[in-house]
């Protein structure tokens, strides 16, 4: 069985991965950062989800000699210009293990105030990078249209999720089954056109 390593340490983005590429490539064990050798990690400064995608699976391919994949994301609100985007994480500035998350949340929801419905357009965006030993490199992206939503709705998913509404949908993507999420998500389209990537580069 060929290993991958995701260069995460985020348990929930690991379990996603095993979820989607395990039907798509069968014979890989995907492990996470908390399965190797631990190393320094590169800080997030790059300006783009690509370049920080590629900042990450490189340092992992170097540290650990195997395939590697590393994934960046967040939410990009038109009113706000496009902002967060790859400050999403820490947009409020609250580190995520005192509470990040709901402050970020509370935070975008007093920015946007009463800009109406019309103007609360948003969409996830992900940038899937995967570096291998023979020096290879790719990228793929996915994006999920949506909407702000006036108040956070729903208990699943992480982040930004009880504020987001995907386009057609009335009810947030925190409230949606994961499987029904990773099948129109930012993510799952990402790892969706990787899936192949990683057959192809294991083979
Ligand atoms: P990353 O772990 O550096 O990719 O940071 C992504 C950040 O963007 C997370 O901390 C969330 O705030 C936000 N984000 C990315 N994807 C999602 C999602 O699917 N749902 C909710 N928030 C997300």
């Amino acid at each position: 069985m060929s290993r991958v390593v995701l260069a995460s340490n985020n348990a929930k983005k690991l379990v996603e991965l095993q979820r989607i590429l395990a039907p798509l490539v069968p014979d890989v064990e995907v492990v996470g950062l908390s399965d190797v050798a631990s190393y320094d990690e590169p800080a997030e400064t790059e300006a783009t989800f690509e370049g920080n995608a590629l900042l990450k699976a490189r340092a992992c391919l170097q540290a650990t000699g195997l395939p590697s994949l590393a994934d960046d994301s967040g939410l990009c609100v038109d009113a706000l210009n496009g902002m967060p985007g790859v400050l999403s994480a820490r947009w409020s500035g609250v580190p995520k293990d005192q509470g990040g998350d709901r402050a970020n949340n509370d935070l975008l929801l007093k920015q946007l105030g009463d800009v109406p419905d019309e103007r609360r357009g948003a969409r996830f965006r992900c940038a899937v990078a995967l570096c291998t030993p023979d020096g290879a490199e790719v990228v793929e992206l996915g994006e999920m249209v949506g909407r702000i939503l006036w108040a956070e709705q729903g208990e699943g998913g992480f982040g930004y999720d009880p504020l987001f509404a995907a386009e057609g949908y009335d009810v947030s993507t925190a409230e949606l089954p994961a499987d029904e999420k990773d099948r129109i998500s930012h993510r799952g389209k990402a790892l969706a056109l990787m899936a192949p990537r990683v057959a192809a580069a294991l083979t």
